[in-house]
């Protein structure tokens, strides 16, 4: 943008040039409508004090001097009446328009009210304003210029006070028409108020100034009353007003200033004289008019920026920023209210969870804006298909909706097309995830998690696109958040152990070691393996927890071994990546083993292939801290996964753990013989030695033998036991301790 395109997008904004959005002109005009209160209740305590003021000191002598009650009272207090009931009228319809504003929730006593209270006050005003004719039946003359302009005045003052009672019950019967507020009737009454304040104020401050002087002299006049003496600030007043509560565009504000300051100005120096108003007045008087101005833009200015603030708010409590469909707070909110009104069975509808499989892969491949529009279409497509209840995007290409059961195949299907039409020749899979409700009051989220967790259970299944949340599912997810719920406490109460799986030398099958096994022995669950719980505590993002009762385990059974003088093994302990990210890992472990007193030898490192893959920085750092205060790093489950070759470049281990894997039929596949001599071979050349595991039959054994693997593990030499067992089994002589352990 160059400097004149700036510059005058600076003048537009300024004066208020730029458009709107209709959140911005609701909460501008529900400023203006508050102001209006604040102006209303000034009125109506003004004019109550004056009535008792004239009463006071015009109406109850001209009483006692002989005239008639009721006249008495008409000619020196009318207008203060009926600038009272425009007060009330605009105040009663002020308060009932915020008390009906959009969201709020109101009771049927107030929804009565807020029909009816404004009409009876602007009615009031109406009927008032027909009392113009006995007014006008009072002027003395229209003779001179001040009289003409003095009566003109009052008239005006009037027909906006019935103009304003009439759009105040144009607006309630709108309201009892639509129950809702209508925003341009509600500009109008503000507007007409605001000119009824400015003709009241030209026309008493007209009077006023003009009473304090003589005409024909211009001089002050001898016997001035001090009521009278208010010279203009009457309609100063009315136009702090309007520029200062009532807020339009700045424009708007400075036209209508700028006129009603000249008309005025143009009334006060009209005077034969010209001795009343001196010249030097007019400068500070237009001095006066600038600043006003000023005051109205900067309001302006400070009222669009909150309620571009409000508007933003308001988006992002309702909306997904990404895809602009409703994001999942809404979502549950929305349906809370939503399930109460179904009548029909809430086992005819599902909760939806939507998932678009490898879409990584198109965002890795597509680019982030291509992989962003994309999820922008879909969420649409979400919405369009499943248009009849609330859906939102809950997160990443994650998306909820809600739906009848009948027909929800189809609906699927047409969701499935916009995946394939769109693929660009990459393979996106749908998996949708669905529960039915169980209660109108139920907690969505739960229901929502267990939809999650149906869709996921179909992650791996080619083909499969739709899963409903089964009994079989629900124990497994049970038994996950059992899992969650209950890890602090099996740790205090010791549920969680190791068993350790013996390693031994190739060579002469002696014992070199055994690997550490998590297990959970649960007064509930019974007896839990790492697959039932090792995934779960990764995926929440606890698994540290359980780590660092492992190496705590490990060390003290390690002391326990050494002090008994069974001869220790070496254990090797295996690590998350995620110890690393959720704790400082190094720091921990090596405080544990120092804590022991466990020599460094005798405890190995595991970290798994395929833990090694994405931002490796802390990860390497880490390990080669431990490698270097003498632990053994050990890579485990290698050639499991996609990055096996490219690890051992980036990283140095000393010992290779060859994935059992490789042993599927082996007897019948001579390509797992070759790969494993060239594993073994390969490592050798790298300065690395290598365990096999998954061992299960004395040809593998034997095979790994003679092709150099030097250590292996398997249930052939033994399943994981309890470190009770594994002493008993070395003391009975089932395993013979190798003299040599590295
Ligand atoms: P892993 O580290 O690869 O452990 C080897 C797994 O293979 C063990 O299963 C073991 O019982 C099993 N296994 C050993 N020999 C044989 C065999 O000859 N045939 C067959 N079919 N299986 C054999 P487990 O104990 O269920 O552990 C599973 C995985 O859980 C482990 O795989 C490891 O990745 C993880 N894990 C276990 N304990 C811990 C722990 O304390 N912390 C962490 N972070 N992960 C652990
Ligand atoms: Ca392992
Ligand atoms: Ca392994």
């Amino acid at each position: 943008m160059n400097t004149l395109t700036l510059i005058k997008n600076w003048i537009l904004n300024l004066f208020g040039f730029r458009k709107h959005s209709k959140e911005v002109k609701e909460y501008l005009n529900e400023a203006n409508v508050r102001s209006s209160i604040y102006m209303a209740f000034i009125i109506v305590i003004i004019e109550i004090w004056m009535v008792i003021r004239s009463t006071n000191k015009y109406v109850i002598p001209s009483i006692k001097a002989g005239n008639n009650f009721f006249d008495s009272f008409f000619i020196y207090t009318s207008l203060f009446w009926l600038f009272m009931a425009a007060g009330l009228a605009v105040g009663f319809f002020a308060i009932y328009f915020l008390v009906g504003k959009n969201g709020n929730v109101l009771s049927r006593a107030y929804k009565k009210r807020r029909k009816i209270i404004p009409i009876i006050f602007a009615s009031i005003l109406i009927i008032y304003s027909f009392f113009i004719f006995k007014e006008i039946n009072n002027f003395v003359n229209w003779d001179s210029t001040y009289n003409r302009i003095s009566n003109l005045g009052t008239i005006l003052v009037y027909i906006t006070g019935f103009i304003l009672g009439l759009s105040i019950i144009a607006h309630s019967i709108f309201v009892i028409k639509t129950d809702k507020n209508s925003i341009h009737l509600s500009i109008l009454v503000v507007i007409i108020f605001a000119l009824m304040c400015l003709v009241f104020g030209v026309k008493v401050g007209y009077s006023d100034f003009f009473s304090r002087f003589d005409i024909g002299t211009g001089l002050p006049r001898a016997k001035a009353d001090s009521y009278e003496i208010k010279s203009i600030l009457c309609f100063l007043t009315m136009v702090i007003y309007v520029a200062c509560l009532l807020i339009w565009r700045p424009y708007l504000s400075i036209l209508l200033l700028t006129g009603i300051f000249t008309a005025f100005h143009a009334l006060i120096t009209s005077d034969p004289s010209n001795r009343i108003f001196p010249d030097g007045e007019t400068v500070n008087y237009i001095t006066f008019l600038i600043t006003l101005s000023m005051v109205a833009i900067s309001i302006y200015q400070q009222r669009i920026s909150e309620a571009l603030k409000a508007q933003n708010l308001e988006y992002n409590a309702k909306y997904d920023i990404i895809t602009d469909v409703h994001n999942y707070r809404y979502y549950v909110d929305n349906l809370a209210q939503r399930l109460l009104n179904i009548t029909d069975g809430l086992n005819n509808y599902y909760y939806l969870f939507i998932n678009i499989q490898n879409f990584k892969t198109y965002n890795d491949q597509m680019g982030f804006k291509l992989g962003t529009e994309f999820l922008i279409r879909f969420a649409k497509k979400i919405e369009e298909i499943f248009n009849e209840f609330p859906c939102a995007r809950v997160s990443d290409d994650h998306f909820v909706a809600f739906a009848r059961k009948e027909g929800i195949e189809n609906k699927i299907k047409l969701l499935e097309n916009v995946l394939t039409e769109d693929a660009h020749g990459l393979y996106l899979y749908l998996k949708v995830g669905a529960v039915a409700p169980i209660t109108a009051v139920e907690d969505i989220n739960t229901s929502v998690d267990r939809a999650r967790y149906a869709a996921g259970s179909i992650k791996n299944l080619y083909g499969k696109t739709f899963a409903e949340y089964d009994d079989n599912m629900h124990d497994i997810y049970k038994k996950k958040q059992y899992i969650i719920n209950h890890l602090d406490e099996a740790i205090v109460n010791g549920y969680i152990s190791a068993y350790y799986q013996p390693v031994v030398w190739s060579k002469d099958k002696r014992l070199c070691g055994v690997e550490a096994l998590a297990r959970w022995i649960d007064p509930v669950y019974g007896f839990l393996s790492p697959g039932d719980f090792i995934s779960t505590l990764e995926e929440v993002r606890l698994i540290h927890k359980l780590d660092t009762a492992i190496y705590e385990r490990v060390c003290k059974d390690l002391r326990r071994m050494l002090d008994e003088k069974k001869k220790a093994v070496p254990v090797s302990i295996n690590f998350s990546r995620l110890d690393f990210e959720l704790m400082d890992a190094v720091e921990v472990f090596e405080s544990i083993v120092d804590k022991y007193d466990i020599p460094k030898e005798y405890v190995h490192v595991e970290i798994t292939e395929s833990a090694l893959t994405g931002n490796l920085y802390h990860l390497q750092q880490c390990l080669i801290k431990l490698r270097n205060d003498g632990f053994s790093i050990w890579l485990d489950d290698f050639g499991s996964g996609y990055s096996s070759l490219n690890v051992l470049k980036d990283f140095k281990f000393d010992v290779l753990k060859i994935d059992m894997k490789f042993l599927t039929n082996f007897e019948q596949k001579e390509a797992s013989k070759i790969i494993l001599d060239m594993v073994v071979k390969l490592a050798e050349k790298l300065g690395m030695v290598t365990i096999t595991e998954g061992v299960e039959t004395i040809e593998q054994a034997n095979f790994l033998s003679t092709i150099g693997c030097e250590r292996l593990q398997g249930y052939l030499f033994g399943k994981p036991i309890p470190l009770d067992t594994l002493i008993d089994e070395i003391i009975k002589g089932k395993y013979i301790l190798s003299k040599e352990i590295i």
